[in-house]
């Protein structure tokens, strides 16, 4: 607990991004501090291993970050989610709202099969629409999804609410 408090100093306000009125939780002065990084990498991997993946879905971009170094770790392999037109084989949608408009994340058709245990990683959990999205393509695949690992978790959004079916970890809570 005392070391995930220290993580907080490391992460930093933006106001006004990505629109005015947000305030943007600005992971970059962590994932630079060599110490925190590994806290973060080896907290999250301890989740992992506890929960017994064999995979680890990685979300565009920051959770691209996390999602490797800790597959790495356990020895498991990466899977990337990505938004739409970037992956480059054939690949099955998931669009979901936005506060406004929508979004569309994408996974290859055969990144995952029945037996793969999956652990979803990102850097935060705001609403849950992406990670309710990312959720459903891997199900889609007939993975197991084991739940979600995140470093932050803005509580006051709910996103728990949207994803009752996954287990969420969190380090930090806002
Ligand atoms: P949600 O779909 O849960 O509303 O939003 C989560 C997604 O948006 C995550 O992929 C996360 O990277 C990004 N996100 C939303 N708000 C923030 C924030 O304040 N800071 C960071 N670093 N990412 C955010």
């Amino acid at each position: 607990a005392a070391a995930a408090e220290a993580l907080r100093t490391h992460i930093r306000d933006i106001h006004d991004f990505p629109q005015p009125g947000v305030v943007f939780k600005d992971i970059t002065p962590l994932l630079a501090t060599p110490a925190a990084f590994s806290t973060v990498v080896g907290a999250l991997s301890d989740t992992a291993e506890q929960l017994g993946a064999t995979v680890v879905a990685g979300i565009e971009a920051r959770g691209f970050l996390l999602a490797a170094p800790v597959a790495d770790r356990i020895g498991a392999g990466i899977v990337p989610i990505r938004k739409q037109g970037k992956l480059p084989g054939r690949t099955v949608a998931e669009s979901y709202a936005l506060e406004y408009g929508t979004a569309t994340l994408e996974i290859h058709d055969d990144a995952v099969g029945p037996g793969d245990r999956v652990l979803i990683v990102d850097d935060v959990l705001a609403t849950g629409g992406t990670a309710a999205a990312a959720s459903n393509l891997l199900r889609h695949g007939g993975a197991e999804v084991l739940g979600l690992a995140v470093l932050m978790e803005l509580t006051f959004l709910a996103g728990r609410d949207r994803i009752p079916s996954l287990a969420v970890t969190a380090l930090l809570e806002i």
